[in-house]
């Protein structure tokens, strides 16, 4: 199979590449290396790539390009089986501060990639929606069924991506699946998150700073969970036309996590509380269950392990992401 991951340079794209790579699958990546945070990052995510596809013996291509460029656009989908759209501008307070390219990018870019998809007549296309799309909790935790009513312009683009999608599966019979990511982490995680800041913190003996009281509590996804749920749906047409939750179902309050962070790594800190400045809803709480029914799918690990896990390759690999992660 041959699938075209966009947004595949960046954090969760570029584990769902290599991921397909070390599958057997032939790859082609689409990303802009945006400067959003350290292109290091990518570049590093790049060379992950290109030695898998050495190991596995499978072709591999990246193109830097633009998800709103129709004819780059269009000759990728041409060759594609499935394509992957992880490709946007993330980060809810990047998309209160800059509201119109955050739109340009993930509604304008979505309606490129999915009317190519169309003309291609791909099998699937699998595309990264979030839980941001929910707002104001009413109830937790919350299923599919849950009131959509994004609380910023980041949530709205995510929204209006989902029924994009839905309109072309009804329009056009092209097989669409959105998966709505409950905060994602791991391994080359985007720096501007608080794991990844509270431990390049706390091991250069730094305080943690919390933004607000610290009660906001936070469904947090391992990235191999998302790359499980992706890989499934390559082959499988169980969620066309939906959307599925894809989150761990177990939550931190953001005290605790930085309490957790802190106290492994340097536990004589004392966290530091500064006035809130996301515009995100104060609770994520997924209930995973459709997507257990639908694709078998089970979360892998709870917060503490994940971060654990977080921890140690933070440390072997502080050498090359520190200086990155410390620079975005
Ligand atoms: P990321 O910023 O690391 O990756 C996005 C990639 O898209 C980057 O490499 C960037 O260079 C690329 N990109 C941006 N604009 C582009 C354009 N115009 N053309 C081509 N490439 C472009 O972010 P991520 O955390 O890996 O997120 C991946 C997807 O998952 C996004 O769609 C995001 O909205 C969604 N998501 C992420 C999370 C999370 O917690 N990380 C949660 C919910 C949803």
């Amino acid at each position: 199979m041959h699938v075209l991951v966009t947004g595949g340079a960046g954090f969760i794209g570029g584990h769902l590449a290599a991921a397909f790579l070390r599958d057997g699958h032939d790859v082609t990546v689409l990303d802009n290396l945006e400067p959003f945070y350290a292109e290091g990052i990518k570049r590093h995510t790049i060379d992950v790539h290109r030695e898998a596809a050495r190991d596995c013996d499978v072709a591999y291509r990246f193109v830097e390009g633009d998800v709103r460029d129709e004819s780059t656009v269009t000759d990728l989908v041409a060759d594609a089986d499935v394509v992957v759209h992880q490709a946007a501008q993330a980060g809810v307070r990047e998309s209160v501060d800059n509201p119109r390219k955050v739109t340009d990018i993930n509604v304008d870019g979505t309606v490129n990639l999915l009317q190519a998809a169309t003309e291609a007549g791909v099998d699937r296309v699998i595309l990264a929606s979030s839980s941001s799309v929910y707002g104001k909790p009413r109830s937790l935790p919350y299923d599919e069924s849950h009131p959509t009513e994004p609380v910023s312009p980041y949530g709205v683009t995510k929204l209006t991506q989902e029924h994009m999608a839905r309109v072309y599966t009804e329009l056009h019979g092209l097989p669409t699946v959105c998966l709505r990511y409950f905060t994602v982490y791991g391994p080359r995680m985007r720096p501007n998150m608080a794991i990844s800041n509270f431990v390049s913190r706390c091991v250069n003996g730094e305080p943690p700073v919390i933004y607000g009281d610290g009660q906001q509590t936070r469904d947090f996804t391992y990235v191999d969970d998302v790359v499980d749920a992706n890989r499934t749906l390559l082959t499988s047409d169980a969620a066309d036309g939906e959307v599925l939750n894809i989150g761990s179902s177990d939550t931190i309050s953001i005290q605790e996590l930085a309490e957790t962070v802190r106290d492994q790594l340097a536990p004589d800190l004392e966290i530091v509380y500064e006035s809130a400045r996301e515009a995100d809803a104060e609770h994520t709480h997924a209930s995973v269950s459709k997507a257990r029914e639908r694709i078998d799918y089970e979360p892998s690990r709870t917060i503490t392990e994940g971060v654990g896990e977080f921890i140690e390759w933070y440390q072997a690999n502080r050498e090359w992401y520190e200086p990155l992660v410390r620079s975005s």
